[in-house]
């Protein structure tokens, strides 16, 4: 069974780009994931086939239209079997790593890429199911998020990353930073590879990787550590480790 990604927006080009030259065009091949990209305009309801209109109290940019965006939703839902449609913006819940595990078990997903100053309020209440957001920060319009959004939602796909083992190990899958690598060769500029990760002992390896993946998260995001489900020795350490100020 595939997952189906629809995205909805004025630049369905931006998308083929990106997908068939990465890890998920090769997923589309397999069959596991489709793409579908729909063309917002198809709805347009006037002969200028405008999208969308100057906001109501006045203010900069401009909106899309409701009934452009709620025909253009309704009709995929009906004719594509859309089972969830989600609104990219930066007012949204931000994207987590539970939240795209659990839209990976989806059916159908529509992303609505927005524009400009975004989507008529009316038109979100009526037929957008979830709101969601890449981070704290905005991108100029809603295709960009979306291929986000695809990437991180895909790599839950049992097939699409080649080694299952990245994904349960990448940052934040434990919600934690992953520790550092390092590959060949063994000195770079008078650096070294520490000794464990030459010492073939996967034990000590592992144990090494975890505290360093503990020091990282705890020196770039403290916010983390609080959400983290550590075990009592991860605990131990961390006191340890705040108490010599690493
Ligand atoms: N006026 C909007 C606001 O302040 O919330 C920003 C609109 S932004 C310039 C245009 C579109 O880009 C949005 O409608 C949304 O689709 C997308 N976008 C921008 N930043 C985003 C983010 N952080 N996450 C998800 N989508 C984003």
């Amino acid at each position: 069974m595939s997952l189906s990604f629809h995205m909805l927006g004025l630049f369905p080009d931006l998308f083929d780009q990106y997908y068939s030259e990465s890890l998920l065009g090769k997923a589309r091949d397999k069959g596991l994931i489709e793409f579908h990209y729909h063309q917002l305009r198809d709805w347009a309801a006037n002969k200028y086939n405008s999208v969308d209109d100057k906001p109501y109290g006045g203010g900069a940019g401009m909106v899309f239209l409701p009934e452009v965006v709620t025909s253009a939703v309704r009709n995929l839902r009906a004719n594509h079997q859309v089972q969830h449609v989600v609104l990219t913006s930066p007012a949204g819940k931000p994207l987590t790593p539970e939240k795209a595990f659990e839209l990976s078990k989806k059916k159908s997903i529509l992303f609505i890429c927005g524009r400009y100053e975004g989507v008529d309020q009316r038109a979100i209440d009526l037929v957008v199911d979830e709101e969601l957001s890449i981070g704290d920060y905005v991108v100029t319009g809603g295709e960009v998020a979306a291929c986000v959004m695809v990437d991180a939602i895909s790599r839950y796909i049992p097939g699409v990353v080649g080694k299952e083992d990245s994904v349960r190990f990448d940052s934040h899958s434990n919600g934690l930073l992953e520790h550092p690598h390092y590959t060949r060769p063994e000195v770079f500029e008078n650096m070294k590879v520490p000794d464990v990760l030459l010492s073939g002992h996967h034990k000590n390896v592992e144990e090494w990787r975890h505290k360093e993946s503990l020091i990282r998260t705890w020196n770039r995001r403290p916010d983390l550590i609080q959400r983290a489900d550590l075990s009592k020795d991860d605990k131990e350490f961390l006191k340890e480790l705040i108490h010599k100020k690493v």
